[in-house]
């Protein structure tokens, strides 16, 4: 399987881009083979957990050696549960968790296995350059990508997360992070500055000499590398075979599967896992008050000069929906100049318009509705008084998604992602199932949802309050290059 940038004919095996992150022009790596794939699902599906990943990955990467190795590797003794991504119920809809990691958010599934996959290429390829992770978070990759990376030999990773635009317990996560080769930073502005902020630094950087005088390569841990996007593949198969065995499905009955999106990763994996054969139905993209995917996906005008709304689901606070463009170009046909074009419009105005093939394709698959503020509050508060279901404000605009899809004649049966542990936003769900509560501090909010509802909270959370504060660095968006060269020990 070649990987080629989504913007030329630049290609390389998927060692080097799982190594390289972004492509040298500024795409995204993927392959047109996943199209005509071969991928033997029904088997998938009659495995267990890891030996799925292992298959799915061996698959998507196919230039790794000892692939099940590397996946008990990553996934040993990371998670609270015994199966990894499990499902429950609630009331009628079937939810898949995906917060039982080390941070409690759905990023740690690929963010165990991401620096696993890089040593591993490293070593295959006998590099020996120091890697250097730069991450642009708005929230959850930051931490889970900080505990994947941290002390990993031959790595290093620097975090920018936007001041003000995570909450208090997402900060907390991340500026306690221990580990000799880890940087966490604010940068003054939103999601949107920041990752604009990195992408320009892996131009610059990438194509100048300064990283052969230091013997560094960057990389990324965002959902732009291929590395990240892989293994989230995995956990649709376990949801369709979870629905198998609670006999809600025969096999090849379509599943719909609805899922909160921000930077469009999560959902993607769930077009690669439809592409490779699992009956996947309609995959409904869920966003939040910043609906420009909502808007994209009904109308092929991708238009993102509009208002950016601080949502309580930041980590879906995105205007620039990196992976869209993995979409496109799929969707297009696999016209690099066509997909090269509308990216360059959007960087150009801010906005760009598919044709019509290109808009029916991605409607054949695709629906969105998005969910406003006093939606998610009003949709928190039913599932607990519902279905006694405790779920997070990302959940939560899934959830109104999912009710708005099952009016919809055709629908499947649906699985919702569940994307974060109602504790990492203690505020929002505290003001949805006691509005007239006044507690101030979160882990104070922590304990009353505790006791309201008797839903655990992660340990990983609670310990939190207690631990040091280590990184204070504040800075602005436009001084993120010479942050970055400093850090890496680099003069300009
Ligand atoms: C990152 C994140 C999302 C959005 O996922 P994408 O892959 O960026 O679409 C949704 N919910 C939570 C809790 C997240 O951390």
């Amino acid at each position: 399987m070649k990987y080629n940038s989504t913007r030329s004919n630049i290609s390389c095996d998927s060692l080097n881009a799982v190594l390289s992150g972004l492509a040298p022009d500024g795409g995204l790596y993927i392959s047109k083979d996943i199209l005509n794939s071969g991928f033997d699902w029904k088997k998938c599906l009659s495995l267990n957990t890891e030996e799925k990943a292992s298959m799915i990955l061996s698959f998507l990467l196919p230039d790794f050696k000892d692939m099940e190795e590397l996946v008990r590797r990553a996934y040993k003794n990371k998670f609270e549960t015994p199966d990894m991504t499990p499902v429950v119920s609630a009331g009628k809809f079937e939810v898949l968790e995906l917060f039982r990691g080390p941070t409690s958010a759905f990023k740690d599934v690929a963010l165990s296995m991401l620096p696993v996959l890089i040593t591993s290429a490293k070593q295959q390829t006998e590099n020996t350059e120091k890697t250097v992770i730069l991450t642009a978070t708005s929230g959850d990759t930051g931490k889970a990508a900080l505990e994947g990376f941290h002390d990993v030999e031959g790595t290093s990773i620097i975090v920018f997360y936007p001041h003000g635009g995570v909450s208090p317990v997402q900060k907390a996560q991340m500026a306690t992070q221990k580990g000799g080769n880890v940087t966490v930073c604010a940068v003054k502005g939103n999601f949107d500055d920041c990752q604009n902020a990195v992408k320009k630094v892996f131009r610059e950087i990438s194509n100048s000499f300064v990283l052969d005088s230091s013997n560094c390569r960057l990389s990324s841990a965002n959902s732009i590398n291929i590395g990240r996007l892989a293994p989230q593949v995995t956990y649709y198969f376990t949801a369709y075979s979870r629905l198998l065995e609670k006999k809600k499905i025969t096999l090849g009955d379509s599943i719909d599967f609805v899922v909160p999106t921000g930077n469009f990763g999560d959902i993607l994996a769930g077009y690669f896992a439809k592409l490779m054969g699992l009956p996947v139905g309609k995959l409904i993209c869920a966003s939040n008050a910043n609906n420009v995917l909502t808007d994209f996906i009904n109308t092929g005008i991708y238009d993102k000069n509009r208002p950016f709304y601080k949502t309580q689901s930041p980590s879906m606070d995105i205007l620039i929906s990196s992976n869209l463009e993995r979409l496109l170009y799929l969707a297009c046909g696999c016209d690099c100049n066509k997909t090269a074009s509308w990216m360059e419009n959007l960087a150009k105005t801010g906005k760009f318009t598919v044709d019509s093939e290109t808009l029916k394709n991605i409607q054949n698959v695709f629906l969105s509705y998005s969910c406003n503020e006093e939606e998610t509050q009003s949709e928190i508060s039913c599932c607990w008084k519902d279905y006694s279901y405790l779920c997070d404000p990302h959940t939560a605009v899934a959830f109104h998604a999912a009710k708005l899809h099952e009016k919809d004649e055709d629908h499947n049966p649906m699985v919702i992602l569940s994307t974060a542990s109602p504790y990492k936003f203690p505020k929002a769900v505290l003001k949805a199932i006691e509005p007239l509560s006044d507690i101030q501090n979160e882990f104070r909010m922590m304990e009353r949802i505790n006791m309201i509802t008797g839903v655990k909270i992660p340990s990983n959370l609670s310990s939190l309050e207690s631990a040091e504060e280590i990184h204070k660095d504040v800075i602005e968006a436009s001084d993120i290059m010479t942050y970055v060269l400093n850090k890496m020990g680099v003069r300009k």
